[in-house]
């Protein structure tokens, strides 16, 4: 779609979700990526509360917030936001999106995922009024999670979908807590002071 479509006045806000336990270069990339393909003023970053998504019990929000902010700190156009870890049951996309979109009526919101996350959209809550709110933007991941083809079987669902020309970045949380329980080094899949943190906490000490 021609992305400069839109009213030119909207601010131009990315939305990205995720548990970022703990948060790592694929997410970095993803970030920088939307940021310039997509022009965005603001990247709203929320780690997630009880993620009904998936079956891994996740370490403490304030954990994995604090992680988050330290992963983004560099990043001016970055707001790390911990609404969702503050809500109490399970946290739904949509309504974080009716609630931004609430706040910044005026904004054009992109909704940011992977293409794992994508390839399980129809199964998220009222997954059919998240392009009310947001255009969906979609990455590739380029690891074992990926799961091609999933952008195509989505377009001809959601009417407004963007693929984010992302370069592939084949790094994954679920490896990097692996890595920290059999004491392997994971300097190249984090930045410094997440891995401090994650060291001084003395996280992901089993798998
Ligand atoms: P886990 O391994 O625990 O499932 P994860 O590495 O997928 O975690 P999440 O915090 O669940 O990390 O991901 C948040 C969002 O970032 C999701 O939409 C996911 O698809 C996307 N994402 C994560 N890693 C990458 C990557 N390497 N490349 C592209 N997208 C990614």
């Amino acid at each position: 779609m021609g992305l400069t479509d839109s009213n030119p006045a909207a601010r131009r806000i990315g939305v990205f979700g995720g548990a970022f336990d703990p948060p790592h270069r694929g997410h970095a990339v993803l970030a920088q990526t939307a940021i310039a393909q997509l022009q965005l003023d603001e990247l709203r970053v929320l780690p997630t509360g009880q993620a009904w998504h998936k079956t891994t019990v996740l370490s403490s929000a304030d954990h994995r917030v604090a992680m988050t902010q330290l992963a983004f700190a560099d990043n001016d156009r970055v707001v790390v936001d911990a609404r969702e870890t503050q809500r109490s049951g399970p946290t739904y996309t949509v309504d974080t999106l009716a609630a931004l979109k609430a706040e910044n009526p005026l904004a054009q919101l992109f909704l940011i995922i992977g293409e794992d996350q994508a390839s399980r959209l129809r199964s998220w809550h009222r997954w059919q009024e998240l392009a009310d709110f947001a255009i969906i933007c979609v990455a590739a991941r380029g690891d074992s999670t990926g799961a091609a083809g999933t952008f195509d079987a989505l377009t001809a669902r959601l009417p407004v979908l963007v693929r984010l020309e992302m370069p592939p970045t084949p790094v994954s949380a679920t490896e990097i807590r692996r890595k920290v329980a059999s004491g392997q080094d994971i300097a190249p899949l984090v930045f410094d002071s997440v891995a401090r943190y994650i060291a001084q906490h003395h996280l992901y000490q089993s798998a």
